[in-house]
């Protein structure tokens, strides 16, 4: 009887010790995912300021690329930036706030 409940201690404590284990292995899981996350939060931010910033030889706005305002050319300025297009003396549009 004595055995029985020797074995039954063993085990446990065999099975708590592999449940604390298996709790820190999920923090570090979540923690991974938490870090991932982040990291795809920062490529979505980057998507968007990878955005066309363009301008007609015409006018002096510039717009996204996708901006209706933003008259249908041929060989339509491109700028790298935002600030890119700011600095080359054009002026962002209200409508897509580009
Ligand atoms: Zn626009």
């Amino acid at each position: 009887m004595l055995d029985k409940l020797e074995v039954l201690y063993v085990n446990n404590k065999a099975l708590r010790d592999a449940n604390d284990n298996l709790r820190k292995e999920n923090d570090d899981l979540r923690k991974e995912v938490d870090n991932l996350n982040d990291r795809l939060s920062e490529f979505e931010c980057g998507d968007i300021e990878n955005q066309d910033f363009i301008a007609s030889p015409r006018s002096n706005t510039f717009h996204t690329s996708s901006c209706h305002w933003m008259e249908p050319v041929w060989d339509p300025i491109r700028f790298a930036s935002h600030d890119d297009a700011v600095e080359q003396g054009y002026k962002p549009c209200k409508t897509c706030r580009a």
